[in-house]
Protein backbone atom coordinates (compact mmCIF):
# COMPACT_ATOMS: atom_id res chain seq x y z
CA UNK A 1 0.00 0.00 0.00
CA UNK A 2 1.41 3.55 -0.61
CA UNK A 3 2.06 5.86 1.92
CA UNK A 4 0.15 9.59 1.32
CA UNK A 5 0.76 12.65 2.98
CA UNK A 6 -0.68 13.79 6.25
CA UNK A 7 -4.89 15.07 5.53
CA UNK A 8 -4.40 19.03 5.60
CA UNK A 9 -0.55 18.71 4.99
CA UNK A 10 0.35 19.71 1.02
CA UNK A 11 3.08 19.14 -0.98
CA UNK A 12 3.71 22.24 -3.45
CA UNK A 13 4.59 20.74 -6.54
CA UNK A 14 7.16 21.78 -9.45
CA UNK A 15 3.94 23.48 -11.35
CA UNK A 16 3.29 25.81 -8.48
CA UNK A 17 6.10 26.35 -6.85
CA UNK A 18 7.17 29.17 -9.30
CA UNK A 19 4.41 31.35 -7.86
CA UNK A 20 5.28 30.59 -4.51
CA UNK A 21 8.86 31.79 -5.22
CA UNK A 22 7.55 34.77 -7.08
CA UNK A 23 5.47 35.89 -3.96
CA UNK A 24 8.59 35.18 -1.81
CA UNK A 25 11.09 36.98 -3.79
CA UNK A 26 8.26 40.19 -4.33
CA UNK A 27 8.01 40.29 -0.45
CA UNK A 28 10.93 39.91 0.67
CA UNK A 29 12.36 42.65 -1.53
CA UNK A 30 9.11 45.07 -0.53
CA UNK A 31 10.44 44.02 3.18
CA UNK A 32 13.88 45.14 2.52
CA UNK A 33 12.31 48.54 0.43
CA UNK A 34 10.99 49.37 3.97
CA UNK A 35 14.03 48.31 6.38
CA UNK A 36 13.30 44.97 7.28
CA UNK A 37 15.84 42.14 8.05
CA UNK A 38 15.32 38.71 8.21
CA UNK A 39 15.11 36.65 11.75
CA UNK A 40 14.40 32.67 11.85
CA UNK A 41 13.25 31.46 14.92
CA UNK A 42 12.70 27.77 15.37
CA UNK A 43 9.42 25.86 14.33
CA UNK A 44 9.39 24.35 17.59
CA UNK A 45 8.79 26.05 21.47
CA UNK A 46 7.97 25.29 24.74
CA UNK A 47 3.47 25.33 24.70
CA UNK A 48 3.81 28.01 27.38
CA UNK A 49 4.99 30.34 24.88
CA UNK A 50 1.65 30.42 23.20
CA UNK A 51 -0.36 29.83 25.76
CA UNK A 52 0.79 33.26 27.38
CA UNK A 53 0.57 35.43 24.02
CA UNK A 54 -1.99 33.70 22.15
CA UNK A 55 -3.88 33.47 25.17
CA UNK A 56 -5.63 30.32 26.97
CA UNK A 57 -8.99 30.68 26.43
CA UNK A 58 -8.89 30.86 22.23
CA UNK A 59 -9.61 28.63 19.59
CA UNK A 60 -6.07 28.41 18.38
CA UNK A 61 -4.51 27.21 22.12
CA UNK A 62 -7.82 25.21 23.23
CA UNK A 63 -8.12 23.26 19.92
CA UNK A 64 -5.96 23.44 17.19
CA UNK A 65 -2.23 23.28 18.76
CA UNK A 66 0.08 21.11 17.37
CA UNK A 67 1.39 19.88 21.46
CA UNK A 68 3.28 16.73 22.63
CA UNK A 69 5.73 15.73 25.34
CA UNK A 70 9.34 15.56 23.95
CA UNK A 71 11.57 12.44 25.44
CA UNK A 72 11.78 14.47 28.52
CA UNK A 73 8.45 14.93 29.03
CA UNK A 74 8.74 18.49 28.51
CA UNK A 75 5.53 19.98 26.44
CA UNK A 76 6.31 21.29 22.79
CA UNK A 77 4.57 22.64 20.53
CA UNK A 78 4.73 23.23 16.69
CA UNK A 79 4.56 27.11 16.19
CA UNK A 80 0.56 28.42 15.66
CA UNK A 81 1.83 31.79 14.58
CA UNK A 82 4.90 33.53 14.46
CA UNK A 83 4.94 36.39 16.31
CA UNK A 84 5.37 34.51 19.96
CA UNK A 85 8.11 33.12 18.54
CA UNK A 86 9.69 36.21 17.19
CA UNK A 87 9.27 38.19 20.16
CA UNK A 88 10.53 35.34 22.63
CA UNK A 89 13.70 35.82 20.66
CA UNK A 90 13.78 39.68 20.69
CA UNK A 91 13.36 39.07 24.16
CA UNK A 92 16.11 36.63 24.95
CA UNK A 93 18.77 38.25 22.80
CA UNK A 94 18.22 41.90 23.69
CA UNK A 95 17.95 43.09 20.06
CA UNK A 96 16.46 46.45 21.82
CA UNK A 97 19.82 47.25 23.17
CA UNK A 98 21.14 47.19 19.07
CA UNK A 99 18.24 49.00 17.69
CA UNK A 100 15.72 50.85 19.28
CA UNK A 101 13.23 49.73 16.71
CA UNK A 102 13.43 46.67 15.24
CA UNK A 103 11.70 45.74 11.72
CA UNK A 104 11.78 41.97 11.75
CA UNK A 105 10.23 39.81 9.21
CA UNK A 106 10.06 35.85 8.64
CA UNK A 107 9.21 33.33 5.91
CA UNK A 108 8.05 29.56 7.34
CA UNK A 109 5.36 27.23 8.12
CA UNK A 110 2.72 26.72 10.86
CA UNK A 111 0.57 24.19 12.12
CA UNK A 112 -2.45 24.61 13.38
CA UNK A 113 -4.99 21.31 13.36
CA UNK A 114 -8.11 22.89 11.71
CA UNK A 115 -10.53 21.79 9.11
CA UNK A 116 -9.15 21.52 6.08
CA UNK A 117 -10.73 23.05 3.31
CA UNK A 118 -9.37 25.48 0.21
CA UNK A 119 -7.00 27.84 1.47
CA UNK A 120 -7.04 26.27 4.90
CA UNK A 121 -4.52 23.70 5.83
CA UNK A 122 -2.83 22.14 8.61
CA UNK A 123 0.48 22.94 7.42
CA UNK A 124 0.17 26.70 5.96
CA UNK A 125 3.04 28.93 5.51
CA UNK A 126 3.06 32.52 6.51
CA UNK A 127 5.28 35.63 5.71
CA UNK A 128 5.15 37.70 8.70
CA UNK A 129 7.10 41.09 9.88
CA UNK A 130 7.08 42.59 13.55
CA UNK A 131 7.89 45.98 14.57
CA UNK A 132 9.26 46.53 18.58
CA UNK A 133 9.75 49.61 20.10
CA UNK A 134 7.59 52.60 18.41
CA UNK A 135 3.57 53.35 18.95
CA UNK A 136 3.21 56.03 16.34
CA UNK A 137 0.15 55.74 14.30
CA UNK A 138 1.94 56.36 11.49
CA UNK A 139 3.80 53.06 11.62
CA UNK A 140 0.43 51.66 12.02
CA UNK A 141 -0.26 52.70 8.45
CA UNK A 142 3.15 52.02 7.01
CA UNK A 143 2.62 48.63 7.66
CA UNK A 144 -0.60 48.35 5.99
CA UNK A 145 0.80 50.24 3.35
CA UNK A 146 3.52 47.56 3.09
CA UNK A 147 1.11 44.41 2.67
CA UNK A 148 -1.28 46.98 0.52
CA UNK A 149 1.81 47.34 -1.88
CA UNK A 150 3.08 43.64 -1.62
CA UNK A 151 -0.36 42.37 -3.18
CA UNK A 152 -0.28 45.30 -5.85
CA UNK A 153 3.22 44.53 -6.86
CA UNK A 154 1.95 40.57 -7.12
CA UNK A 155 -1.61 41.86 -9.71
CA UNK A 156 -3.55 41.10 -6.52
CA UNK A 157 -6.84 43.14 -5.86
CA UNK A 158 -8.15 42.82 -2.66
CA UNK A 159 -9.95 45.06 0.45
CA UNK A 160 -8.74 46.48 3.45
CA UNK A 161 -10.58 46.04 6.88
CA UNK A 162 -9.54 48.45 10.03
CA UNK A 163 -10.82 48.66 13.74
CA UNK A 164 -9.11 49.43 16.83
CA UNK A 165 -9.36 46.90 20.12
CA UNK A 166 -8.47 49.44 22.29
CA UNK A 167 -6.26 49.01 25.46
CA UNK A 168 -6.50 48.00 28.76
CA UNK A 169 -7.81 50.82 30.19
CA UNK A 170 -10.90 51.32 27.81
CA UNK A 171 -11.37 47.64 26.75
CA UNK A 172 -12.64 46.38 30.10
CA UNK A 173 -15.76 48.39 30.23
CA UNK A 174 -16.67 46.94 26.59
CA UNK A 175 -16.61 43.81 27.54
CA UNK A 176 -18.82 44.94 30.07
CA UNK A 177 -21.69 46.24 27.56
CA UNK A 178 -20.61 42.99 25.02
CA UNK A 179 -21.40 40.84 28.24
CA UNK A 180 -24.56 42.55 29.04
CA UNK A 181 -25.79 42.78 25.18
CA UNK A 182 -24.80 38.74 25.03
CA UNK A 183 -26.67 38.02 28.20
CA UNK A 184 -30.02 39.65 27.01
CA UNK A 185 -29.76 37.31 24.01
CA UNK A 186 -28.54 33.94 25.48
CA UNK A 187 -31.08 31.75 23.99
CA UNK A 188 -30.54 33.18 20.59
CA UNK A 189 -26.92 32.49 20.34
CA UNK A 190 -24.86 29.12 20.18
CA UNK A 191 -23.54 27.13 23.22
CA UNK A 192 -19.75 27.92 21.90
CA UNK A 193 -20.69 31.47 22.16
CA UNK A 194 -22.08 31.32 25.37
CA UNK A 195 -19.23 29.31 26.26
CA UNK A 196 -17.02 32.12 25.33
CA UNK A 197 -19.34 35.17 26.53
CA UNK A 198 -18.31 33.93 29.79
CA UNK A 199 -14.47 32.57 29.06
CA UNK A 200 -13.39 35.59 26.51
CA UNK A 201 -16.73 37.49 25.28
CA UNK A 202 -14.79 39.30 22.23
CA UNK A 203 -14.50 35.89 20.77
CA UNK A 204 -18.18 36.09 19.86
CA UNK A 205 -18.09 38.47 17.10
CA UNK A 206 -15.53 35.95 15.32
CA UNK A 207 -18.67 33.40 15.34
CA UNK A 208 -18.92 31.64 11.68
CA UNK A 209 -22.44 31.22 12.43
CA UNK A 210 -25.03 32.96 10.93
CA UNK A 211 -27.66 33.27 13.56
CA UNK A 212 -25.09 34.54 16.27
CA UNK A 213 -23.82 36.82 13.35
CA UNK A 214 -27.43 38.15 12.73
CA UNK A 215 -27.61 39.02 16.50
CA UNK A 216 -24.23 41.24 16.60
CA UNK A 217 -25.18 43.20 13.90
CA UNK A 218 -26.83 44.77 17.05
CA UNK A 219 -23.72 44.61 19.46
CA UNK A 220 -22.43 47.94 21.14
CA UNK A 221 -19.24 48.73 19.27
CA UNK A 222 -16.12 49.04 20.88
CA UNK A 223 -15.26 52.09 18.53
CA UNK A 224 -17.58 53.82 21.01
CA UNK A 225 -15.63 52.76 24.20
CA UNK A 226 -12.57 53.71 23.31
CA UNK A 227 -10.45 56.17 25.78
CA UNK A 228 -9.12 59.30 24.44
CA UNK A 229 -5.90 58.01 24.14
CA UNK A 230 -7.23 55.21 21.70
CA UNK A 231 -9.51 56.96 19.94
CA UNK A 232 -6.79 59.58 18.78
CA UNK A 233 -4.38 57.11 18.03
CA UNK A 234 -7.05 55.16 15.93
CA UNK A 235 -7.97 58.59 14.05
CA UNK A 236 -4.06 59.39 13.55
CA UNK A 237 -4.09 55.88 11.78
CA UNK A 238 -6.99 56.70 9.63
CA UNK A 239 -5.78 60.10 8.49
CA UNK A 240 -2.27 58.52 7.83
CA UNK A 241 -3.56 55.72 5.91
CA UNK A 242 -5.55 58.63 3.72
CA UNK A 243 -2.12 60.10 3.22
CA UNK A 244 -1.14 57.14 1.65
CA UNK A 245 -4.69 57.13 -0.77
CA UNK A 246 -4.83 53.44 0.98
CA UNK A 247 -8.79 52.78 0.79
CA UNK A 248 -10.30 51.09 3.90
CA UNK A 249 -13.51 50.01 5.47
CA UNK A 250 -13.71 50.50 9.23
CA UNK A 251 -15.47 46.64 10.94
CA UNK A 252 -15.92 47.79 14.66
CA UNK A 253 -16.64 43.77 14.63
CA UNK A 254 -13.39 42.59 13.51
CA UNK A 255 -11.67 41.17 17.08
CA UNK A 256 -8.92 38.51 15.48
CA UNK A 257 -8.44 35.44 16.89
CA UNK A 258 -5.39 36.07 18.99
CA UNK A 259 -5.93 37.88 22.87
CA UNK A 260 -2.78 39.62 22.65
CA UNK A 261 -4.24 42.26 20.04
CA UNK A 262 -4.51 46.29 21.32
CA UNK A 263 -5.75 49.25 19.08
CA UNK A 264 -5.21 48.69 15.47
CA UNK A 265 -5.98 45.13 14.15
CA UNK A 266 -6.49 44.83 10.48
CA UNK A 267 -7.57 42.53 7.45
CA UNK A 268 -6.88 41.99 4.26
CA UNK A 269 -9.50 40.31 2.47
CA UNK A 270 -10.85 38.89 -1.02
CA UNK A 271 -14.27 38.01 -2.19
CA UNK A 272 -12.85 35.46 -4.65
CA UNK A 273 -11.49 32.15 -2.12
CA UNK A 274 -14.72 31.52 -0.86
CA UNK A 275 -14.92 31.27 3.05
CA UNK A 276 -11.20 31.84 3.48
CA UNK A 277 -11.30 35.73 2.63
CA UNK A 278 -8.38 37.12 4.35
CA UNK A 279 -4.91 36.79 3.19
CA UNK A 280 -3.08 38.75 5.52
CA UNK A 281 -4.11 40.15 9.16
CA UNK A 282 -2.70 41.84 12.15
CA UNK A 283 -2.31 44.28 14.62
CA UNK A 284 -0.89 46.39 17.17
CA UNK A 285 0.22 43.92 20.23
CA UNK A 286 1.14 46.57 22.80
CA UNK A 287 1.31 44.62 25.80
CA UNK A 288 2.97 41.71 24.48
CA UNK A 289 6.17 41.90 25.01
CA UNK A 290 6.13 42.33 28.67
CA UNK A 291 3.70 39.54 28.86
CA UNK A 292 6.39 37.23 27.66
CA UNK A 293 8.84 38.75 30.24
CA UNK A 294 10.42 41.52 28.59
CA UNK A 295 10.77 45.21 29.01
CA UNK A 296 7.57 47.27 30.30
CA UNK A 297 6.13 49.64 27.98
CA UNK A 298 7.54 47.65 24.59
CA UNK A 299 4.95 48.48 21.59
CA UNK A 300 4.64 46.01 19.04
CA UNK A 301 3.05 45.62 16.03
CA UNK A 302 2.78 43.24 12.98
CA UNK A 303 1.05 41.22 10.39
CA UNK A 304 0.98 38.06 8.71
CA UNK A 305 -0.03 36.95 4.90
CA UNK A 306 -1.02 33.32 4.01
CA UNK A 307 1.13 31.90 1.20
CA UNK A 308 -1.43 29.46 0.13
CA UNK A 309 -3.97 31.63 -0.05
CA UNK A 310 -1.67 34.41 -2.17
CA UNK A 311 -0.60 31.52 -4.33
CA UNK A 312 -4.27 30.46 -4.87
CA UNK A 313 -5.24 34.15 -5.74
CA UNK A 314 -2.56 34.61 -7.87
CA UNK A 315 -3.63 31.55 -10.05
CA UNK A 316 -7.15 32.72 -10.32
CA UNK A 317 -6.43 36.38 -11.09
CA UNK A 318 -3.37 36.23 -12.69
CA UNK A 319 -3.53 32.66 -14.57
CA UNK A 320 -0.28 32.07 -13.09
CA UNK A 321 1.25 35.24 -14.60
CA UNK A 322 4.87 34.96 -12.66
CA UNK A 323 8.32 35.02 -14.08
CA UNK A 324 9.42 31.29 -16.30
CA UNK A 325 11.89 29.30 -15.75
CA UNK A 326 12.46 28.63 -19.22
CA UNK A 327 15.73 27.89 -20.43
CA UNK A 328 17.78 29.90 -22.83
CA UNK A 329 19.01 27.09 -24.49
CA UNK A 330 18.65 23.48 -25.41
CA UNK A 331 21.79 21.57 -26.35
CA UNK A 332 21.08 18.78 -28.50
CA UNK A 333 23.65 16.47 -29.53
CA UNK A 334 23.12 13.29 -31.95
CA UNK A 335 25.25 10.63 -31.05
CA UNK A 336 28.23 9.74 -28.37
CA UNK A 337 31.12 11.62 -30.01
CA UNK A 338 28.89 14.84 -30.19
CA UNK A 339 27.84 14.39 -27.10
CA UNK A 340 30.81 14.02 -25.57
CA UNK A 341 31.69 17.53 -27.23
CA UNK A 342 29.30 19.38 -25.91
CA UNK A 343 29.18 18.13 -22.33
CA UNK A 344 31.66 20.24 -20.91
CA UNK A 345 30.36 23.13 -23.26
CA UNK A 346 27.40 23.20 -21.34
CA UNK A 347 28.42 23.27 -18.03
CA UNK A 348 30.94 26.22 -19.02
CA UNK A 349 27.53 28.23 -20.65
CA UNK A 350 26.02 27.35 -17.41
CA UNK A 351 29.17 28.79 -14.88
CA UNK A 352 28.94 31.41 -17.41
CA UNK A 353 25.28 32.46 -16.03
CA UNK A 354 23.05 31.00 -18.95
CA UNK A 355 19.90 28.34 -18.14
CA UNK A 356 21.09 25.82 -20.25
CA UNK A 357 19.56 22.26 -21.02
CA UNK A 358 20.89 18.61 -22.70
CA UNK A 359 19.70 15.33 -23.32
CA UNK A 360 22.30 13.47 -21.52
CA UNK A 361 21.33 10.29 -23.34
CA UNK A 362 21.65 11.74 -27.36
CA UNK A 363 18.20 10.68 -28.32
CA UNK A 364 16.92 11.64 -31.32
CA UNK A 365 16.66 14.78 -32.83
CA UNK A 366 12.90 14.54 -33.15
CA UNK A 367 12.90 13.88 -29.32
CA UNK A 368 15.45 16.10 -28.46
CA UNK A 369 13.44 19.12 -30.14
CA UNK A 370 10.07 17.96 -28.18
CA UNK A 371 12.51 18.49 -25.09
CA UNK A 372 13.36 21.82 -26.52
CA UNK A 373 10.12 22.76 -27.00
CA UNK A 374 9.20 21.42 -23.32
CA UNK A 375 12.01 23.40 -21.80
CA UNK A 376 10.65 26.66 -23.56
CA UNK A 377 14.29 27.21 -24.78
CA UNK A 378 14.66 30.40 -27.11
CA UNK A 379 17.59 28.31 -28.56
CA UNK A 380 18.80 25.08 -29.60
CA UNK A 381 22.07 24.14 -30.59
CA UNK A 382 21.98 21.29 -32.69
CA UNK A 383 25.43 19.15 -33.10
CA UNK A 384 25.38 16.28 -35.82
CA UNK A 385 27.45 14.15 -37.34
CA UNK A 386 27.49 15.98 -40.04
CA UNK A 387 28.03 18.94 -38.23
CA UNK A 388 30.99 17.93 -36.37
CA UNK A 389 33.18 16.79 -39.19
CA UNK A 390 32.30 20.32 -40.83
CA UNK A 391 33.37 21.48 -37.41
CA UNK A 392 30.27 23.99 -36.68
CA UNK A 393 26.97 23.23 -35.10
CA UNK A 394 23.49 25.20 -36.07
CA UNK A 395 22.04 27.61 -33.39
CA UNK A 396 18.49 27.78 -34.44
CA UNK A 397 15.92 30.47 -32.68
CA UNK A 398 13.31 28.58 -31.56
CA UNK A 399 10.62 31.74 -32.11
CA UNK A 400 11.52 32.41 -35.46
CA UNK A 401 12.91 29.29 -36.63
CA UNK A 402 16.01 31.25 -38.32
CA UNK A 403 19.44 29.10 -38.60
CA UNK A 404 22.73 29.82 -38.46
CA UNK A 405 26.07 28.02 -38.71
CA UNK A 406 28.54 28.66 -35.82
CA UNK A 407 32.16 27.35 -35.67
CA UNK A 408 33.01 24.75 -32.95
CA UNK A 409 36.85 25.50 -33.88
CA UNK A 410 38.96 27.50 -31.98
CA UNK A 411 39.41 27.62 -28.12
CA UNK A 412 35.84 26.78 -26.46
CA UNK A 413 35.74 30.15 -24.27
CA UNK A 414 35.55 32.17 -28.14
CA UNK A 415 32.65 30.29 -29.06
CA UNK A 416 30.77 30.27 -25.18
CA UNK A 417 31.31 34.09 -25.70
CA UNK A 418 29.98 34.03 -29.17
CA UNK A 419 26.95 31.87 -27.85
CA UNK A 420 26.44 34.18 -24.43
CA UNK A 421 26.47 37.27 -26.44
CA UNK A 422 23.81 36.28 -29.32
CA UNK A 423 21.79 34.27 -26.59
CA UNK A 424 21.83 35.94 -23.06
CA UNK A 425 19.04 38.25 -22.47
CA UNK A 426 19.77 41.57 -22.25
CA UNK A 427 21.11 42.97 -19.28
CA UNK A 428 22.29 39.64 -17.78
P1 LIG B 1 -8.83 32.78 9.42
O1 LIG B 1 -9.84 33.75 9.92
O2 LIG B 1 -8.87 32.58 7.94
O3 LIG B 1 -8.81 31.51 10.19
P2 LIG B 1 -6.76 33.75 11.14
O4 LIG B 1 -7.41 34.92 11.76
O5 LIG B 1 -6.70 32.49 11.92
O6 LIG B 1 -7.40 33.47 9.68
P3 LIG B 1 -4.05 34.71 11.39
O7 LIG B 1 -3.74 33.86 12.54
O8 LIG B 1 -4.16 36.16 11.60
O9 LIG B 1 -5.33 34.14 10.62
O10 LIG B 1 -3.00 34.42 10.21
C1 LIG B 1 -2.75 35.36 9.17
C2 LIG B 1 -3.01 34.76 7.80
O11 LIG B 1 -2.51 33.43 7.72
C3 LIG B 1 -4.47 34.62 7.44
O12 LIG B 1 -4.96 35.83 6.95
C4 LIG B 1 -4.42 33.55 6.37
O13 LIG B 1 -4.09 34.11 5.11
C5 LIG B 1 -3.31 32.66 6.83
N1 LIG B 1 -3.83 31.47 7.52
C6 LIG B 1 -4.25 31.35 8.79
N2 LIG B 1 -4.62 30.10 9.07
C7 LIG B 1 -4.44 29.37 7.93
C8 LIG B 1 -4.65 28.00 7.57
N3 LIG B 1 -5.08 27.11 8.45
N4 LIG B 1 -4.34 27.63 6.30
C9 LIG B 1 -3.89 28.51 5.40
N5 LIG B 1 -3.67 29.81 5.68
C10 LIG B 1 -3.94 30.25 6.93
MG1 LIG C 1 -8.04 30.87 12.02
Amino acid sequence: MTIQALKGFKDILPDEVRAWQHIEATAREIFHRFGFTEIRVPILEKTELFARSIGEATDIVEKEMYSFADRNGDSITMRPEGTASVLRAFIEHGLQAKLPVQRLYTIGPMFRHERPQKGRLRQFHQMSVEVLGLDHPRLDAELIAMGWLILDELGLSVSLQINSLGCPACRPAYKEALVNFLAARKELICEDCQRRSLTNPLRVLDCKSSHCQEQYVAAPSILDHLCPGCSEHFRQTKESLDLLAIPYAVNPFMVRGLDYYTRTTFELVTDALGAQSAVGAGGRYDGLVEKLGGAKNMPGIGFAMGMERLALLMTQQNEGGCPDSASDLFVAALGEEAAVAVFPLVHFLRRKGLRVAMDLEGKSLKSQMKQADRAKARYALILGEEELARGEAVLRDMTSKEQQAVPLAGAPEGLCAMLVEAIAPKGK
